[in-house]
C-alpha cells in the first residue's frame, strides 16, 4: 500500500452523477492531504476484474454504487456484520494483508443525520415505531439500521408486498411488513416515517400519501436528495412536523470511508453541506 498520496474511488455504472467526488474532495482539502478520490465507470461484466485486481492497484479502497453494491457483497473477502445483515457493500477497506473488506455505512448515515438533526431521542417518538415506505437496497440498509438504535416496532410497506416481507425479515422480532392499503391505520402510531422508494425524485411522480393521521410528534425522513425538499417533506413542514431531508445521510454515510482511507475522521459541516446544496442546484 503507497504512504504518499493515498488514493480512494467511487464505482459504479454510470457514475456522473455521484456527488461523492466533491464530498471527499472537500475532506481531502479541507486536511491538507495530498491524496485523490477518483471516479470510476466500471460495467458489471468488468466489476469481478475490477476487484480481483484492487490489492495491487494502489488504491485504499472506495465506494460502490449502483448497479455494484450486491457485487461487490459478493466479492468481497470480509464482510462487516453489518454489510452481512444487509446483504449489500457501499465501502471498501484494501487490508494491509490485500484482503478486501466490504461494509455498508448506509445505515450509520441515515442514523447518525437523525442524531444531528431530531436530537438523541428520536427513538422513542411514538413508542419507538417507524414505518418505511420501500423495499429497495436502501431500505434494507435503513430497516437494518433502526433495528440496531433499538426501534421497537419497525413496518415496512411496499409497491410489490413480497419485497416488504423479505426487508422486514432483517429486523428479527421488530420488521413486520405492511399493506399499502393499510397505511392510513399505521401512520396514527408512527413515530417515524421514511421514504426510501425513489417517488419524489426529480423525474418521478410524487410520493402521494395523506400525512394527517401521523401523531403530532412524529418526524418525516425521506432520502431522496434531488430535489432536497420534495413534496413529501414539504408536506410534512405544513403539518409542523420535524422533516428530514436525504443530503445529510449521503454526507454522513463518507465519514466511514474518509476515515478509513485517509486518516483523519473528517466533519460534517454547514459549510460541506452548502457545497453540496449548490452543485444540486447548479
Ligand atoms: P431500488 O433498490 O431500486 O428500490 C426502489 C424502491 O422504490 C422499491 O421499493 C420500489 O418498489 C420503489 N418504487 C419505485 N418506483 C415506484 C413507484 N412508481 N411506485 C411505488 N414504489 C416505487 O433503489 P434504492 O437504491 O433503494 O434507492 C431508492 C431511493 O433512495 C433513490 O431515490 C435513491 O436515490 C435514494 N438513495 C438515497 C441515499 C442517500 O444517501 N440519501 C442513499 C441510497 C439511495 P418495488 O419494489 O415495488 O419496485
Amino acid at each position: 500500500m503507497s504512504v504518499a498520496n493515498p488514493r480512494a474511488f467511487v464505482v459504479g455504472h454510470p457514475i456522473a452523477h455521484s456527488r461523492s467526488p466533491l464530498i471527499h474532495g472537500y475532506w481531502l482539502a479541507a486536511h491538507g492531504i495530498p491524496g485523490s478520490y477518483e471516479r470510476l465507470d466500471v460495467p458489471p461484466a468488468a466489476f469481478p476484474d475490477f476487484i480481483r485486481a484492487l490489492p495491487d492497484s494502489g488504491f485504499r479502497g472506495g465506494n460502490v454504487t449502483i448497479p455494484h453494491k450486491e457485487a461487490a457483497f459478493a466479492l468481497a473477502d470480509t464482510l462487516t456484520p453489518r454489510a452481512k445483515a444487509i446483504g449489500a457493500v457501499n465501502t471498501l477497506v484494501v487490508e494491509p494483508d490485500g484482503r478486501i473488506r466490504g461494509d455498508n455505512t448506509d445505515a450509520p448515515g441515515f442514523c447518525a443525520h437523525l442524531d444531528h438533526t431530531l436530537g438523541a431521542a428520536w427513538q422513542a417518538r411514538a413508542g419507538g415505531t417507524a414505518l418505511v415506505l420501500g423495499a429497495g437496497g436502501a431500505a434494507r440498509a435503513i430497516v437494518v439500521g433502526l433495528a440496531e438504535r433499538g426501534l421497537r416496532r419497525i413496518w415496512v410497506a411496499n409497491r410489490t408486498a413480497a419485497r416488504a416481507e423479505a426487508v422486514a425479515a432483517l429486523a428479527p422480532g421488530i420488521g413486520a411488513a405492511l399493506a399499502w392499503d393499510d397505511l392510513p391505520a399505521a401512520l396514527a402510531g408512527t413515530g417515524l416515517l421514511v421514504n426510501t422508494t425513489s417517488l419524489g425524485m426529480k423525474g418521478q411522480p410524487p410520493l402521494a400519501i395523506d400525512l394527517s393521521p401521523l401523531p403530532a410528534e412524529a418526524a418525516v425522513a425521506d432520502i431522496v436528495y434531488a430535489p432536497l425538499e420534495t413534496e413529501l417533506l414539504a408536506a410534512a413542514r405544513r403539518r409542523g412536523l420535524a422533516a428530514v431531508d436525504g443530503l445529510g445521510m449521503l454526507l454522513h454515510q463518507a465519514v466511514p470511508g474518509f476515515e478509513a482511507w485517509f486518516g483523519p475522521r473528517p466533519a460534517v459541516t454547514p459549510a460541506l453541506r452548502d457545497r453540496i446544496v449548490a452543485d444540486l442546484a447548479g
